[in-house]
């Protein structure tokens, strides 16, 4: 339990950060011109025009059915970063890339992470999970070593990157979320690593995200602050009322059925919120490689636990899946949207299309008949 005296404290820290980032908020609303957003990818893209609507113009670094964990910033990439007034992260180590392309930019302006309060999932092992997947990775592939051992640096540095974020965000909620920020701050010391990143996955921490990225409007754009609150307002009903649809749907499921396989380890966030567990022959990024043994193991859950269907991923190879699905005689249960919207032709053109998209299909793949 913190003492009074640590609140007041942080308190004070808030102010100054406000007053701060008052110096560099951007006067977008004087201009009349829409706010330039940068978001790192889709879904928090879609979330930002959601709550920005005309008000502002939105770029998602890694667009539709790209991978966020394997992407390389293009020049192009730091340009439009270079000239954002504000831009939409989700941390917990996601954007492995993020802190050298901030650097190469020199951006200024206002940062938001959406994860920022979340209840974030630990990973086993104490977060060295990753790590070790890299390192076992070096082993097998000396030639990429250099590259590898660069990332991890990065993944480092997101202390620091976080440390700087979670200031923002205590001004942006000064009042609001006193106990968050004690529970943020008990996470500060543990590596960043530590956290599974696929905090969207779960549509009680969306709401979450679209708070940060409301803030975060409001904070560039103040004079438009009631319209940002307004959409985001709209929106949480929206996502609240999903939440519930989806919890219908899969409450059905029996519980012998509750397993959902997929690609790489995306859905612990979806599998807390609605009692599903979920298994992946690939880590927490796609960057890491699925062992023999763990790819072995997979095969004799789905065989003893009588599992009927695998879920293919839209931003992964599905070869493996498919191999997986041959040898186990399992189904290829249809395509889930683990980190990337489709395309607007596709599935899930929306970041609320994409959850229920992946729910009804986990529904209908695995509901007896
Ligand atoms: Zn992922």
């Amino acid at each position: 339990m913190p003492t009074r005296r640590t609140l007041l404290k942080s308190a004070a820290a808030a102010a100054i950060a406000v007053a701060a980032l008052a110096a560099v908020a951007p006067a977008s609303a004087k201009s009349g011109k829409p706010l330039k957003v940068v978001a790192t990818f889709s879904i928090l893209g879609d979330m930002v025009s959601r709550i920005g609507g005309d008000l502002v113009s939105v770029t998602a670094l890694v667009g539709p059915d790209g991978d966020t964990h394997v992407y390389r910033p293009t020049p192009a990439a730091a340009r439009t970063v270079s000239e954002a007034d504000i831009l939409v992260v989700n941390g917990l180590g996601f954007e492995g890339w993020l802190d050298r392309l901030i650097e190469t930019t020199g951006f200024k302006g206002v940062r938001a992470v959406a994860t920022a309060g979340i209840d974030p999932i630990a990973t086993e092992g104490g977060g060295h999970d990753d790590h070790d997947g890299h390192e076992g990775h070096d082993d097998h592939d000396k030639g990429k070593s250099a590259d590898r051992h660069g990332d991890k640096h990065q993944g480092h540095d997101k202390h620091d990157e976080h440390g700087h974020d979670r200031h923002h965000k205590e001004d942006e909620s000064a009042g609001r979320h006193g106990d968050k920020h004690d529970d943020h701050d008990g996470h500060h010391g543990h590596d960043h690593g530590a956290f599974d990143p696929h905090a969207w996955q779960s549509l009680r921490h969306a709401a979450v995200y679209i708070d940060n990225i409301a803030a975060a409007l409001a904070k560039a754009d103040p004079e438009n602050a009631s319209a940002f609150y307004r959409n985001r307002a709209a929106y949480a009903a929206e996502l609240k009322a999903l939440d519930a649809e989806i919890r219908r749907l899969l409450a059905a499921l029996p519980a012998d059925r509750r397993t959902v396989v997929t690609s790489h380890d995306a859905f612990q966030y979806f599998g807390r919120d609605y009692g599903l567990t979920f298994v992946a022959p690939q880590g927490l990024s796609t960057e890491s490689e699925a062992s023999a043994k763990d790819v072995v193991r997979l095969i004799r859950l789905i065989r003893d636990g009588g599992i009927r269907a695998v879920f293919v991923e839209n931003i992964t190879d599905p070869r493996l899946l498919k191999q997986i699905a041959d040898e186990t005689g399992a189904a290829i249960g249809g395509t889930l949207y683990p980190g990337a919207l489709s395309g607007p032709d596709g599935p899930a053109p929306t970041y609320i299309d994409l959850m229920r998209h992946n729910a009804r299909t986990i529904a209908r793949a695995l509901a007896p008949r």
